[in-house]
């Protein structure tokens, strides 16, 4: 969802004190391991220093799945004593849309990228929790610093170049004044909120944009305007701007404060998390194939002697068997992507048509991004971003996907830079049937006719392909205009609705598209496992509100796991 360059930033950034509280690192905490040799089960995940074995006793809950919801399901749960824990995780890895890989020295994030927003983001305080190094990601800043690159090699002017950052700023300042301003009003949200957002954008950037500009100035400014719709649609991760509507801004809440990215890798947010569930309570290639449940009307009934109401089959991807679980409660939190695409197959008795029907209408689209890096770097060293307007401005459908790469972010520092550019809907799903190499050489051929002939080929080009991927298809939930923050409410509901039910609270539904404040965020994401380890935690009538770690030690990480 949107980043923002909020007041808070501006005052943040300039605040030297702060810079320093960020910068400053602390020792480096455990590294995770995966242990094949591991007693418990075959494929756990094992941290160093991790807490003792799961435990059989009290309530069996089973979590599927082991991105940041899980995690932060499961880790508050165990800290607060409820350690009869499995978490099924169909990659050979945790984190799911979090994702950092090493090209050389760069750790290049295919998932999450920034820490959006400062004030009560517990992504943020684990990550000073561990003295993760935490930049500042200044908007504006970077806009300030990019190349502007026209096609044919055609140089923009000093003036026009200023011309072009004052429009990016100005539509970043219609942004932050729709959401804390006017979509906080109800006259306003009356009026427009199921307008959809592209149109509101015409209309504010003919008014303080394009007003006055004639003849090149305003072609160099309606070009200009592509990108900004581009970028919205990458922040909101929707194919097509023009199928959300404003009362998505109006829903979605923005954390206070400054933006930030994690250049060590934003995974190190995961170790500390990780750390606080039970050894051996993470299971990983293990793909969950079947959720039997008892909706007390045509379902399975009770399974183990009659005790579990729950039994949940899934695929040990390694051996190739199926295994059988028994649980009194389980909290899935795959993406929507899976929930619509599989949730038919896995579940029986079927998930209740209101549930399914806002699975399959919120947005899910593809956003990808593509890293190249190169031996030797040809922007200069201390330039933010290089932006290639092209000089037709059309929106059309059946366009090369090349044409919505306009904005490469350089990322990391000194020698260890590379670019990394965002596609999203069809032109990010059309790329994944690329290989790296035919999209390395498409964006060569682009630099060549922007910047000039002298750019060199990427020593890597690494693609992601989230909507192949067979555990998310897609990136992050969305409002659209057919949609509204009740449909993200009715995903969340547990099962079966019934209060009176004999067994409650069979099927609980975390991750981001549970959030209704804040969505397509890994924060959300995090808030959403932590608030169905609560629905569990009230349901035995434990105290939600307490920190102790391992062995009853106090842990910073579970304090901050427990303030939601
Ligand atoms: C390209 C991209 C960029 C992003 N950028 C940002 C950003 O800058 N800032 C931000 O805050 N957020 C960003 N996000 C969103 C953020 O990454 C997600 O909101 C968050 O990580 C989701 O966490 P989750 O636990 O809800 O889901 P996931 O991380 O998807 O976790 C679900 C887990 O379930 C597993 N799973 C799925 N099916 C099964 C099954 N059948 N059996 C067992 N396991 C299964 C998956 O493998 C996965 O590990 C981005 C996402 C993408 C894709």
């Amino acid at each position: 969802m949107p980043h923002l360059v909020t007041p808070q930033l501006r005052r943040l950034v300039s605040s030297a004190h702060d810079k320093n509280l960020l910068t400053k690192r602390l020792p480096p905490t455990a590294s995770f391991t995966v242990h094949s040799h591991c007693t418990a089960g075959k494929h756990c995940a094992m941290l160093q220093g991790q807490k003792a074995a799961a435990s059989s006793k009290g309530p069996k809950v089973v979590i599927v799945g082991a991105g940041i919801s899980g995690l932060a399901a499961a880790a508050k749960l165990s800290a607060n004593n409820i350690n009869n824990l499995l978490v099924l995780e169909g990659k050979n890895r945790i984190g799911g849309r979090i994702s950092t890989i090493k090209i050389g020295d760069r750790f290049v994030e295919e998932g999450a990228t920034w820490i959006h927003g400062a004030d009560g983001n517990p992504i943020l305080a684990i990550a000073r929790s561990i003295g993760a190094k935490v930049e500042v990601w200044d908007y504006a800043e970077k806009i300030e610093k990019a190349g502007w690159h026209r096609k044919n090699g055609r140089r923009f002017s000093n003036a026009e170049i200023k011309m072009l950052q004052e429009a990016y700023k100005t539509h970043l300042a219609i942004i932050e004044n729709m959401i804390f301003t006017e979509c906080k009003d109800e006259d306003f949200l009356h009026e427009h909120r199921r307008q959809n957002v592209l149109n509101f954008f015409e209309e504010v950037w003919e008014e303080q944009i394009l007003r006055g500009r004639t003849g090149e100035e305003e072609e160099i400014l309606r070009s200009s305007l592509r990108l900004l719709y581009h970028k919205e649609c990458q922040d909101a991760g929707v194919k097509d701007i023009r199928d959300c509507a404003i009362h998505s801004f109006a829903v979605y809440e923005t954390l206070q404060g400054y933006d930030s990215v994690l250049p060590g890798g934003y995974d190190k947010i995961l170790e500390p998390v990780a750390r606080e569930i039970p050894e051996s309570a993470i299971r990983l290639n293990s793909a969950v194939e079947r959720i039997e449940w008892n909706d007390g009307v045509g379902g399975c009934g009770c399974h183990d002697n009659g005790k579990k109401p729950v039994r949940v089959i899934y695929n040990d991807l390694a051996s190739g068997r199926k295994e059988t679980v028994y649980a009194d409660h389980v909290i899935v939190t795959v993406s929507i992507g899976c929930l619509h695409r599989y949730g038919p197959s896995t579940f029986f008795p079927p998930l209740p048509e209101d549930k399914t029907s806002a699975c399959k209408r919120l947005s899910f689209d593809t956003v990808n991004k593509i890293a190249l890096a190169y031996d030797q770097p040809f922007w200069s060293r201390d330039q933010t971003a290089v932006i290639l307007l092209a000089d037709d401005v059309t929106l059309g459908k059946g366009e090369h996907w090349s044409r919505d790469l306009i904005q490469f972010n350089v990322r990391g520092s000194g020698d260890a830079r590379w670019l990394e550019g965002w596609l999203c809907g069809d032109h990010a799903d059309e790329v994944e049937k690329l290989t790296n190499d035919e999209v390395g050489k498409t964006c060569t051929e682009l630099f060549r006719k922007f910047v000039g002939p002298h750019v060199p080929e990427p020593t890597v080009t690494h693609v992601t392909r989230w909507g192949s991927d067979r555990f998310c298809h897609g990136s992050y939930a969305c409002l659209n205009r057919d949609t509204t923050g009740d449909d993200i409410d009715n995903l969340a509901a547990p099962l079966p609705g019934n209060k009176d039910a004999t067994h409650p609270l069979q099927l609980l539904f975390a991750g981001e598209a549970t959030s209704r404040k804040y969505f397509g965020t890994v924060h959300g994401a995090m808030f959403s496992g932590q608030r169905e380890a609560d629905r569990i935690l009230r349901h035995y009538s434990k105290a939600v509100g307490s920190v102790k770690g391992c062995n009853g030690v106090d842990s910073k990480v579970l304090q901050q796991l427990s303030k939601v």
